[in-house]
């Protein structure tokens, strides 16, 4: 029955896509369906990230897509479906691919550029992002505190990382540091293993327990000037980086959505309860109707982010607004699902719990929703309650 049902894009957002996208979004989610769902729970409840899978991902040659000539609609839409089939997977294709080999792409001279683009875009190498500090989080941008101090042909850093995703395995960070010379901000192709590097897996997690989180220290690691992005000095040059990041967190709240839906309806409608499926209550239906209102809603809105993006975008304020909307309309959408499984919904068994818990990491990373709200305000009244 659930095969006649509508899909969760109720409004056929998809069909925006040009007909090649379309194609290319159909295998996307058959390498989904065949080696990513069917896996995922298993790879969250042991907390393993799949390296095996990598090959398989790179062969979808799925890099950076708006650079290949792709739509940011169809680049944001791989990230919704990446996610709606694991949100870790997705997480650790936005940190190599998004920022990682977006960053070479941007910032890179020639010589690095022609000895880790390619390599980083058929996944042969792993990167990371490493910007996060145990003592700054949200301010980490006025409050970085990781130096680099010029040594010759070469660069000391020292300092602390934290929360760096894929930073257990990676074969390179993109870090970032301040200059102690002037209190500019540089920021560095980071060799991993380099002497003085320490990475520490961070354990216990409740959300994307596959993506590997780290613990980074740096005691006077040397790394040489031909290792610096020299295009970047403050953080106004990273803008366009991490505004789309944002954005494709922007497109994860849609995944986690459609992720929910699915997983809730399919249960509302085979679950029976006096007699009957509990999709067949009107206070179930409520429930599985706010859940596709949120979802649409969310779809609507990143599709129309991917318009302004294409038309340039500028400063966007709206990448933020569409955030915080979409993260807070997911973590409503995602309770409502999880409500609908019952006592099934606490355990990954069912899906659902997992879907839930990794809504909060979503919520958080990438600007939290407080950050985003605060960003949104500044641009609508012209007064700044941030600093
Ligand atoms: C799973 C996961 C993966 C991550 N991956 C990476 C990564 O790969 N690389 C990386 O560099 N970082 C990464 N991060 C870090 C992430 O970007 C930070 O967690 C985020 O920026 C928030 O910083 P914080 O955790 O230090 O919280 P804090 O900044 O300490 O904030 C704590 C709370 O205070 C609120 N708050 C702070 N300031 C204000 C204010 N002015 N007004 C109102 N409320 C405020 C916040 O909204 C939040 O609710 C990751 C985080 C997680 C959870």
């Amino acid at each position: 029955m659930e095969s006649t049902l509508p899909t969760a894009d109720f409004m056929g957002f998809e069909s925006l896509l040009s007909p090649a996208e379309s194609a290319k979004l159909a295998d996307v989610r058959d390498f989904l369906d065949k080696e990513v769902a069917p896996a995922a729970e298993d790879w969250w409840n042991r907390a393993e990230f799949p390296i095996d899978v990598l090959p398989k991902l790179a062969a979808l040659n799925l890099s950076t897509p708006v650079q290949q000539g792709y739509s940011y609609l169809f680049g944001g839409m791989v990230i919704a479906e990446m996610t709606r089939a694991d949100t870790s997977l997705a997480t650790f294709f936005m940190v190599h691919h998004d920022l990682f080999v977006e960053a070479l792409h941007e910032f890179g001279s020639e010589d690095q550029k022609a000895r880790l683009l390619q390599d980083a875009m058929d996944l042969k190498i792993t990167g990371a992002f490493a910007l996060t500090e145990p003592l700054h989080g949200s301010d980490v941008a006025g409050g970085l505190a990781t130096t680099a101090t010029r040594d010759g042909d070469s660069w000391i850093l020292n300092g602390a990382k934290r929360w760096i995703g894929n930073g257990t395995f990676c074969d390179y960070m993109l870090l970032w540091a301040r200059d102690t010379a002037d209190g500019s901000i540089r920021g560095f192709i980071l060799d991993a293993t380099l002497p003085g590097v320490t990475r520490t897996r961070i354990e216990n997690k409740i959300a994307l327990r596959t993506v590997q989180n780290a613990d980074i220290v740096l005691d006077g690691v040397r790394v040489p000037e031909a290792d610096r992005f020299a295009g970047i000095n403050t953080f106004a040059d990273t803008r366009t980086l991490l505004r789309g990041s944002r954005i494709l967190v922007g497109w994860q709240a849609v995944g986690q959505q459609l992720a929910a839906f699915d997983v809730a309806r399919r249960y509302a409608v085979e679950r029976h309860q006096f007699g009957r499926p509990i999709a067949g209550f009107q206070l179930v239906q409520d429930q599985l109707v706010r859940m596709l209102g949120n979802t649409t809603a969310s779809l609507g809105m990143m599709a129309r982010v991917a318009q302004l993006q294409e038309d340039g975008g500028g400063d966007m304020p709206q990448a933020a607004l569409a955030k915080a909307y979409t993260t807070a309309r997911m973590r409503e959408t995602v309770a409502l699902g999880r409500g609908i499984l019952g006592g099934n919904g606490i355990t990954t068994d069912f899906r659902m719990a997992k879907i839930f818990a990794d809504a909060e990491a979503i919520y958080t990373y990438e600007g939290s929703y407080e950050i985003n709200t605060l960003i949104v305000g500044r641009a609508i009244t012209g007064l700044s309650a941030i600093n």
